[in-house]
């Protein structure tokens, strides 16, 4: 990997501002060659808990720091992840396998969380309430509820962690992130910008290793009061259940089974693009990517033509290559899975419209696939693939449409296209979704509140209402007035 500045490039654990070893290492892999990147100190349950003793005793002057003060060095590191926007984009492509168009995407989308929560750490209001007693008078503030852990995956490596980090240290709480194991790469070269940003010792720490001993360390902890995590669904179960014992806050991004609705009077040109951006971005692998396509059947084969006809167009290649639209699948796990999720599809009925197969490129590559017919009895109706996978469902009526829709435990995103007014509002308040793109197949925004409802997670992210999420709120009485 050639870096313009190779000092980004760290493999060891940052802890209390210093950056650390541990006994052992793990290897970091390119999903792209198989190749091994680099080894990385491997975190355990003791490297967990200093970083959390690290976190609790910068938190004590965090806290206390001037609301601009703390603002103004999130600005600088927003600033600097820009400034090293290609660097940061190459460790990505190199650790993730995005292509790199897309990386240096992220890249701009993780700084703008850092960017935005610099500008609300100084609009963290409280009130005044009438009082019920004429001697008395109530306030109301708002305080940093302490040292957080923030679990990330590796589908979003920066990103991921710059939401949670940007609005919990504007908050004023410090934070132990745990990035996932697959992608500690860009989490360490956040951490060198975090530093020369001026962030202070302890306030932001990184550590990757033993995933169950670093988890439990951060669970089992009664100084670590909230954890914001971004994973799976089972994961975001376990550790909702291991939070109970010590009563933590949480917040849980977890995973979804997104329905795309193609209306008869939807343009099917713009549906098209939409379902594009939303499908094989990341390879599939995002937890808004659209998992299954309703299209009603007036425009059932127009619109799953139009999208075989562009999805076999996508230039599937390293993401380093120029022109790349397409990298690999993270690792053999994933291609497993979007193996049996096809064949299973085929054996109940689904057809190839394209795709189908491992891409001759080898690796973790996989062609992208278009599957016609497909019917709710499908491994892929109910179980997210989180691969370059369109099954695509025929309806009738809207209320099949919706209901359809709304058949899953989970409840992230949802996508719609329709022109009539009256539809819009239906359907739209109708799903059952934190997330509703209407004629829209891109929604991430820092702007507004990212979060799910049902079994895909609790709390938002990004927004002004991001930070609520690392506050407590405190009321206080003055009497004998
Ligand atoms: P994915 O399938 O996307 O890898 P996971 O939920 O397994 O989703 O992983 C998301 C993050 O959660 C990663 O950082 C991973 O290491 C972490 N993780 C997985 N299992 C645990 C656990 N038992 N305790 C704490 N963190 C975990």
């Amino acid at each position: 990997m050639q870096l313009k500045h190779p000092a980004l490039l760290k493999t060891q654990l940052y802890i209390d501002g210093q950056w650390r070893d541990a006994a052992t290492t793990f290897t970091v892999r390119n999903p792209a060659s198989g190749e091994p990147l680099a080894e990385i100190a491997k975190a355990g349950g003791d490297e967990t808990k200093q970083a959390i003793t690290a976190a609790e005793r910068a938190f004590a002057s965090w806290r206390k720091r001037l609301a601009r003060e703390r603002s103004q060095m999130l600005r600088r590191w927003s600033e600097l992840m820009l400034e090293h926007q290609e660097d940061l984009a190459a460790i990505m492509t190199s650790e993730q396998g995005k292509p790199l168009t897309e990386a240096k995407g992220e890249v701009a989308y993780a700084a703008s969380f850092l960017e935005w929560f610099a500008e609300e750490a100084k609009r963290v209001y409280g009130d005044i309430i009438p009082s019920h007693k004429t001697d008395a008078r109530i306030l109301v503030t708002k305080q940093p509820v302490g040292v957080v852990g923030a679990i990330t995956p590796w589908n979003f490596p920066l990103a991921m962690i710059t939401r949670k980090a940007g609005a919990a240290l504007a908050a004023g709480c410090t934070l132990v992130a745990k990035p996932a194991t697959q992608t500690p790469l860009c989490a360490s070269a956040l951490a060198v910008l975090a530093e020369e940003a001026g962030i202070p010792a302890g306030v932001f720490n990184v550590v990757a290793g033993d995933t169950r001993a670093i988890g439990e360390a951060l669970m089992s902890s009664r100084t670590v009061r909230k954890i914001s995590f971004t994973g799976s669904t089972g994961t975001g179960r376990l550790l909702m259940r291991q939070a109970a014992d010590s009563i933590k806050k949480l917040s849980l991004e977890l995973g979804g089974n997104a329905p795309f609705i193609v209306f008869d009077d939807a343009d099917i040109e713009t549906a098209v693009k939409g379902a594009m951006a939303s499908k094989y971005r990341n390879t599939g692998q995002t937890c808004v990517c659209v998992n299954r396509f309703l299209v009603q059947e007036g425009i059932y084969e127009a619109f799953t033509e139009a999208l075989a006809k562009a999805a076999s167009g996508l230039r599937v290649a390293d993401g380093f290559a120029e022109g790349a639209e397409q990298g690999p699948l993270i690792n053999q796990a994933a291609l497993d899975k979007v193996e049996e999720h096809v064949a299973d599809a085929v054996k109940l009925g689904g057809k190839l419209l394209c795709g189908g197969k491992r891409h001759t490129l080898g690796g973790t590559f996989y062609e992208p696939t278009v599957i016609a017919d497909a019917n709710p009895q499908m491994r892929l109706a109910s179980e997210e693939t989180f691969g370059p996978v369109a099954a695509c469902y025929r309806f009738k009526t809207e209320a099949e449409a919706i209901a359809l829709a709304n058949d899953t435990e989970f409840g992230l995103a949802a996508y719609f296209y329709a022109r009539d007014i009256g539809r819009v509002w239906r359907v739209a308040e109708a799903l059952e979704a934190g997330i509703v793109g209407i004629n829209e197949g891109l929604i991430s925004t820092e702007v507004a509140p990212f979060g799910g409802v049902k079994e895909s997670g609790m709390g938002r992210e990004g927004s002004k209402y991001g930070i609520d999420d690392y506050l407590e709120i405190k009321y206080m009485l003055m009497g004998g007035i």
